[in-house]
């Protein structure tokens, strides 16, 4: 059960070091700078590392993928990150043996865990389409409902800065771009009102299904950006601007990810080759294949351990 794995989650990420005495590097660095992990350990560092058998009485072998036991130390291995964290065994044991895998829910980790956090991205990015579709939304229907006040006092304000009633005609810039509102048919604009609300109900749509990585979601995302891409080319034609241009090119490769990395519409094997890839990397074999060897100098590291978290 994942509440069994949540009980034991902690957030001391600081203190899983690089090289743990259970194996190997833990920060799987590849040459660079960047740990390979570096999605685990962000998830590790916003909640906590995912440990399970640290509260059993007794650890076994057959446990060795999930916890450890050298020299009287406990080493439970967070499921995500593969960091294992030295603690002494439990005083007060809440079980008798580590869960067995039936009762676990693993975290997500490598190339899915990166691909929960692009689409939750990309659904941050809805989220900022809503919010502003939202607020005109407002504005419009207020405009419609307060026109003639709005109005009113437009004419007497301009008038007053450009010392006569009859010489609006030659405001430019936003000024004039609000009395252009004014001369909109009031029908119009409640239809470009609805509009505005349709899409916002769109891209929430959109940001709700991607946060929670459903399928569908990734195919109306995708379908929905490709059919406004043709409008968005018409206005950068119309009327160059850079930020028309960040929008278009963020589509363009929201719909290209979404397309080829999410495999829609048969792509690069369909859905069928994303299952595969999904159990590949995302069950216990995954984890299984990142399990280190228990080392032949545990002994050690486990002694210069428990010195480090006594000094
Ligand atoms: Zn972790």
């Amino acid at each position: 059960m994942l509440a069994t794995v949540a009980k034991t989650a902690t957030n001391s990420g600081r203190r899983l070091c690089k090289g743990s005495p259970m194996g190997g590097s833990q920060t799987g660095r590849r040459g660079g700078s960047r740990p390979a992990n570096r999605y685990e350990l962000l998830s590790c560092a916003i909640g906590g590392h995912v440990l399970v058998g640290a509260d059993a009485a007794s650890v076994a072998a057959a446990d060795a993928a999930l916890v450890r036991e050298t020299d009287g130390l406990r080493w439970p291995r967070c499921l995500r990150c593969d960091g294992w964290e030295p603690k002494p065994p439990p005083a007060a044991p809440t079980r008798d043996t580590a869960p067995g895998r039936e009762e676990i829910d693993l975290p997500l980790r490598g190339p899915l865990l990166r691909d929960r956090y692009v689409l939750r991205l990309i659904a941050v990015d809805r989220a900022i389409h809503v919010v502003v579709l939202t607020v005109l939304a407002v504005i419009i229907f207020v405009f419609i409902g307060n026109r003639h006040t709005l109005q009113h006092d437009y004419n007497e304000i301009m008038a007053a800065l450009t010392g006569g009633p009859n010489k609006q005609d030659e405001l430019t810039g936003l000024l004039g771009y609000f009395r252009h509102l004014f001369l909109i048919k009031p029908s119009h604009l409640y239809w470009a009102g609805l509009l505005v609300v349709g899409y916002a109900v769109l891209e929430a749509t959109e940001m709700v299904g991607l946060w929670l990585a459903k399928r569908w979601a990734e195919y109306l995302t995708f379908v929905a950006t490709v059919l406004l891409v043709p409008f968005e080319v018409y206005e950068m034609v119309e009327s160059f601007g850079f930020l028309k241009l960040v929008t278009f090119l963020v589509n363009v490769a929201i719909a290209v990810y979404l397309l080829f990395a999410k495999r829609l519409f048969g792509v690069r094997g369909g859905h069928a080759a994303e299952h595969r890839r999904r159990v590949e990397l995302g069950g216990w074999a995954a984890l299984d294949r990142a399990t280190p060897d228990p080392p032949v100098g545990a002994r050690r590291h486990a002694e210069r351990a428990v010195g480090t978290s006594t000094a």
